[in-house]
């Protein structure tokens, strides 16, 4: 056996096509340990809510099928990074260790620390471009600082050099310890992580609403591009329709690079109303994390600090928890608060309206609905949510503005007009049993206005 191998950390790239480490490691020659460690230990690494940890492990399973298929075992390992990987190096006794990168504070902190350390004892260790089309430092205004405003940002990414083209998925690999990996180091076994829900099990509707996996990822991906492209310009906002491509979670957990649907979404239809949107939505994502690689606090403090004076009042446990259940007696954000709890997703325009009634009808907190989208979305992202709910609360990049307090019931009737999506979500609209709004939404909007003024006073 070799004395040589290349080590392919996997984190937030769970894929084996358009994998820029896993390339890297097909060109070096060596045999390869592919590893992917949970890490709920390293400093300020945010742990996994439930509906992602129940993602995370389909998706685990899935990756380690397609490495296994072409020779490599897929070595699960648990505990901080900067201790696991080192050990894993040394027993292997690996050359090189390569991986893609992540733009998490705490995670480019663990990251940056075993680079140096890797470099200081001669291991070849490199970093990649695999999540994001645009890296966030290559983006700069003209006076050379990070954007705050999407536009600007966007048209900035769009006059830049066009992302990569995907790499092919390789068909063989050289797995160290031979072609079942039998020989190499051992890892834990993926049930033993207890990722997926027991007593009780909640993950039914997950099941009947996703398959995770790239080749999964793949198939949405074509099937979009078939029958919802050329639509979507117009469609993207009707909670009655499913129009949009259903990708993020693919993508939050790098099934599919961004790279893939660029290039797929511009051979199909470059210049189209419906690309060019779509591609601009991907582009938020962008924006998303450009945010918070220059703003790592972005989900515990206020993006705008004049909102530090936000007044917000006590929480009331009781409205907390009406929402988080969809039982608030407004039907459209109860409706929406439903299809989170049993699919771990929410249509977009359903997170603007149910954040918007969380924030400004409810004065409650943006952290706390972030936390629970955070626990209960299969999607929960560490830049995109945040990056939502401070643009929904007003205190994020580009914010919408606080006055815009969303009409829950104006939204409905824009964006449900047959009253399908409701009538899907709350069978049980017309029974007894369904509450009265617990807020009036006229006062409420007057009340938000009025501690808002309190924000502009501090400015
Ligand atoms: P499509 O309309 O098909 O868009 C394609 C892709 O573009 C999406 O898969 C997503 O990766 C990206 N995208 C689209 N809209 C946005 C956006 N506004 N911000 C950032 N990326 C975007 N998205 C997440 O992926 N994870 C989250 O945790 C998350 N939390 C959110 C919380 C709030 C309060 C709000 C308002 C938005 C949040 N979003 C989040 C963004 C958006 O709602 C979802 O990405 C979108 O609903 C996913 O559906 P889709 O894949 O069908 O999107």
């Amino acid at each position: 056996m070799t004395a040589s191998p290349s080590i392919v950390w996997y984190r937030d790239d769970l894929r084996v096509g358009d994998h820029p480490a896993l390339h890297a490691a097909v060109e070096r020659g060596e045999p390869i340990v592919a590893v992917y460690v949970l890490d709920e230990e390293s400093d300020g690494i945010r742990p996994l809510g439930g509906a992602a940890k129940w993602w995370l492990h389909h998706s685990l399973a899935s990756l380690a099928d397609d490495l296994r298929d072409r020779g490599v075992r897929l070595v699960l390992r648990r505990g901080p990074a900067g201790r696991v990987i080192p050990s894993l190096v040394d027993e292997v006794g690996a050359g090189a260790i390569f991986w893609n990168r992540r733009y998490g504070g705490p995670e480019r902190d663990v990251d940056a620390g075993l680079k140096s350390r890797f470099a200081d004892d001669g291991l070849e260790v490199r970093s990649f471009d695999g999540s994001l089309l645009f890296e966030p430092w290559t983006i700069r205004t003209g006076s050379d600082t990070p954007f705050s405003v999407f536009t600007p940002f966007w048209k900035a990414c769009l006059a830049a050099d066009e992302p990569r083209h995907p790499l092919p998925a390789p068909a063989e690999l050289d797995g160290y310890g031979g072609p079942d990996g039998r020989g190499g180091p051992a890892g834990d076994d993926l049930d033993e992580w207890g990722l997926l829900p027991t007593h009780p099990d909640w993950a039914g509707g997950l099941r009947e609403t996703w398959e995770p996996g790239e080749r999964s990822a793949a198939r949405r991906l074509r099937a979009f591009l078939d029958e919802d492209l050329a639509g979507y310009a117009t469609g993207r906002d009707r909670l009655d329709r499913q129009a949009t491509s259903r990708l993020s979670p693919h993508l939050r957990w790098g099934e599919i690079s961004p790279h893939r649907i660029w290039h797929a979404t511009r051979e199909r239809a470059a210049g189209a109303e419906g690309a060019r949107k779509f591609l601009a939505e991907v582009g938020w994502r962008e924006f998303a994390y450009h945010v918070l690689f220059h703003f790592p606090e972005l989900a515990t403090r206020n993006w705008r600090s004049e909102f530090d004076a936000f007044p917000w009042p006590r929480l009331h446990p009781s409205a907390l928890t009406a929402w988080e259940r969809g039982r608030t007696g407004v039907p459209v954000v109860d409706a929406a608060m439903r299809e989170l709890w049993h699919t771990g997703s929410m249509h977009n325009r359903a997170r603007m309206i149910t954040a918007s009634f969380l924030t400004k009808n409810l004065l409650i907190d943006w952290r706390r609905g972030e936390q629970w989208f955070w626990d209960t979305l299969v999607d929960a992202d560490h830049a995109s949510n945040p990056f939502g709910w401070q643009w929904v609360a007003g205190s994020g990049a580009d914010a919408a503005p606080y006055f815009r307090v969303f009409n829950p019931e104006l939204q409905r009737e824009k964006f449900d007009p047959d009253g399908e999506y409701v009538g899907r979500w709350l069978p049980d609209l017309d029974g007894d049993d369904y509450p009265e709004p617990i807020v009036d939404l006229k006062e409420t909007r007057a009340a938000a206005l009025a501690a808002y003024d309190q924000v502009k006073a501090s400015r």
